[in-house]
């Protein structure tokens, strides 16, 4: 009889480079799913790296609204995958239901945002981003690609733009479109506020907290003073322009796999006080891997 056949992966020919395209690399691209936009799928499909390289992962929880998205998203996959042009195609795709509980609960925008569910919520995130980063991650992917399911408008380029850069961790500037009553035209303004420089208030605060106490941006009564990407963000500035980042968000989020794989997570408790996305940045700079941002390079989050 046979000996059970043994995959060998040497991680030293799973190249990581500038020209992913160039060299063929694999891109592993995680989504967060609460709710499905058609748009978002609609972005995705215009994505110019060729998509037999990309592998798409899903995570979606066990409620009500996550079973309606999970069917939404079903029927698009069938649409893309069997029907659809081949060009179309993604490599492989995972779709996960988070089974932990409690489940979280459906909120709208003002509801998630409210700073005591804030907590709660980002360690049910964190874990979510988790389970679906531990069960995809495969010896032949080179770059992992978060995108939140509500960012809905990305350049087509998006994934080869951001390599580019060669950096460990990079985050483009994540904004929103929205009508302005007083211009009586559409506007955007910015939307993501996890993509932060540190700052000696935001430190010093730190210092004061319990051990399991979590700085938050964006909210009134914890000024943290940080200097926020999503301010830095010019009209005549250049695209290529980065900044190193000590917090990110994950809306839209590029990391060399080895950074992963090299243990950097999303820490659903108080990592330095920092937790989630944020926690992971600090966590990837421990291990030695700066992480950067693009203030003038932009993706849209979609308006509720
Ligand atoms: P915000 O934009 O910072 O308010 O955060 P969102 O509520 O948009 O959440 C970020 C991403 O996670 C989005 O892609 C959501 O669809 C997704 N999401 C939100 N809540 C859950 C959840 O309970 N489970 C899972 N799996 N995904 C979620
Ligand atoms: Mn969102």
């Amino acid at each position: 009889p046979k000996a059970p056949p043994v995959a060998h992966y040497n991680l030293n020919n799973v190249t990581i480079t500038s020209d992913p395209l160039g060299n063929q690399e694999n891109i592993l691209l995680l989504t967060p799913m609460a709710r499905f936009y058609q748009q978002y799928w609609d972005n995705l499909l215009k994505l110019s790296y060729p998509h037999e390289l990309i592998t798409l992962g899903f995570i979606l929880p066990k409620t009500k609204e996550g079973n309606a998205a999970t069917t939404e998203l079903q029927k698009q996959i069938a649409k893309t995958q069997k029907s659809g042009p081949e060009k179309d195609r993604f490599k492989s795709i995972i779709i996960l239901r988070q089974d932990f509980d409690p489940p979280l609960q459906s909120q709208d925008e003002a509801e998630r945002h409210k700073i005591q569910n804030q907590k709660i919520r980002r360690a049910a995130m964190a874990k979510a981003r988790n389970s679906l980063l531990f069960t995809t991650l495969g010896p032949a992917t080179s770059w992992v690609l978060w995108l939140d399911a509500d960012v809905i408008e990305t350049p087509p380029s998006l994934i080869q733009d951001l390599a580019a850069h060669n950096k460990p961790v990079i985050a483009p500037n994540c904004f929103q479109r929205f009508y302005n009553t007083e211009k009586k035209t559409m506007d955007e303004r910015p939307y993501d506020f996890n993509n932060w420089q540190d700052s000696p208030t935001a430190v010093e605060l730190a210092k004061k907290m319990g051990p399991d106490d979590i700085l938050l941006e964006g909210y009134a009564d914890m000024a943290t003073y940080r200097a926020l990407m999503a301010y830095m963000h010019k009209a005549d500035g250049l695209k290529q322009e980065t900044v190193p980042l000590d917090g990110v968000g994950g809306a839209a989020l590029l990391v060399k796999a080895d950074v992963h794989r090299d243990g950097a997570m999303f820490p659903p408790f108080s990592f330095y006080h920092l937790i989630e996305t944020e926690g992971f940045a600090k966590m990837a700079k421990r291990l030695g891997w700066q992480p950067f941002g693009l203030p003038n390079y932009k993706v849209y989050h979609y308006n509720e």
